[in-house]
């Protein structure tokens, strides 16, 4: 059996190592290293494969989170939602602007944002929702639209883990997860569903004048050379990163299958384990599985992360501390009693080797040697 890996990056590379191979090298001999025509190629390839309007491609997921606040024009004491349950991301461009997270409970089958406590969480200060798609399926976007609507709030999806997933509407319109807010934001992380070789990241939009206020602030405020209107960052794709995203673009649909087949796989082989609550999947989104997680119920969690290291069988923990309790994200204002679902997740939740390359082989294993473990 192959050696199984969390994530196998180096599998994936070997099948389109030709083509990666061929455009970095067209690069380096082209000296046209930041900006050059592979960042604008593959910002048209991605606009196509989303359906939206305005890409903005940008230097990693946590920078394209901080450059859409400070697009919105979100100002120091504004309030901004999003969930307990998320890699930490999301809230800390919050905090760095100074506006203030005001971090709610998750559900307990999708982890995603829940719906009741974002409505109590709203006051006359809050100005923005930050929905997160977690593990790779949506959260119930049509519900936090309309809340926005309501109380005329900016919503900022953070589609780092769901990139290439469908959202469907009540009234039957689709649309691509990181494409239904104001704006929506991406990380081309080596890890997640779309990854590059290095660090990477993006900004949706379907609003014009925001994608032009936002691509002069990925590259110091700057509209026209040297003329700097508005404080900006320097946030900026690659052009290496950019030639291998437009190699893998293609091939994200296939990529989320395979996910998705071996995601099948493991929740048929847990089935009648009692112990055990696979991933559910909401009926308005599909899954692209960027972590297979499950909920260990029988107080077995802990004893199983080390068997399975024990067995060659590595597997992560995301995320042992709900945000409310992270030393830099404590406050005074969260209740316990309101975090009920993320306290309760933190000592349950285990994710499994999850890409694009596992076989049936290790499934097998890793299948076996968990319901021989938790019975
Ligand atoms: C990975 C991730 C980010 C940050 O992306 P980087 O490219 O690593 O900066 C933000 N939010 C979520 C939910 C993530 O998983």
């Amino acid at each position: 059996m192959k050696k199984i890996q969390m994530v196998d990056l180096q599998g994936q590379y070997q099948k389109i190592k030709k083509t990666v191979d061929t455009s970095i090298e067209e690069i380096l001999n082209s000296s046209a290293y930041i900006n050059g025509p592979y960042v604008h190629a593959f910002q048209t390839d991605l606009e196509k494969y989303l359906g939206v309007k305005h890409v903005i491609p940008c230097a990693n997921g946590t920078d394209a989170l901080q450059i859409a606040m400070m697009g919105l024009g979100l100002e120091q004491g504004d309030e901004v939602i999003t969930a307990d349950f998320t890699f930490a991301a999301t809230v800390e461009v919050i905090g760095l602007l100074k506006l203030t997270p005001v971090l709610v409970d998750v559900e307990p089958d999708t982890f995603n944002i829940d719906i009741e406590a974002l409505k109590k969480a709203i006051t006359p200060k809050t100005k923005a929702i930050v929905p997160v798609h977690l593990f790779g399926q949506c959260a119930n976007m049509e519900a936090v639209l309309e809340i926005a609507k309501e109380h005329n709030l900016f919503v900022i999806e953070d589609n780092a883990q769901a990139i290439g997933a469908d959202y469907t509407f009540s009234n039957g319109t689709k649309k691509k997860a990181g494409t239904m807010g104001n704006v929506g934001t991406t990380s081309f992380f080596p890890s997640k569903n779309l990854g590059c070789y290095g660090d990477g990241g993006a900004i949706f939009t379907n609003d014009d004048e925001l994608a032009h206020t936002l691509r002069g602030m990925v590259n110091h405020g700057m509209y026209k050379r040297y003329y700097h209107d508005v404080v900006g960052v320097n946030s900026r794709l690659d052009s290496i990163q950019a030639a291998v995203l437009k190699a893998k673009l293609p091939l994200l649909d296939a990529y989320c299958d395979a996910r998705r087949k071996a995601a099948a796989y493991y929740s048929d082989a847990f089935v009648d384990n009692k112990n055990i609550i696979t991933p559910k999947i909401s009926d308005f989104t599909t899954h692209v599985f960027h972590q297979y997680t499950l909920q260990i119920t029988n107080g077995k969690r802990d004893e199983l992360h080390q068997h399975l290291l024990d067995n060659g069988i590595p597997n992560a923990i995301y995320y042992p501390v709900p945000l409310h309790k992270q030393k830099a994200y404590t406050d005074d204002r969260y209740k316990e009693e309101d975090f009920r679902v993320t306290n309760k997740l933190i000592n349950t939740v285990l994710s499994l080797p999850m890409h694009t390359e596992l076989d049936k082989e290790q499934l097998e294993f890793i299948t076996k040697t968990i319901n021989n473990f938790i019975k």
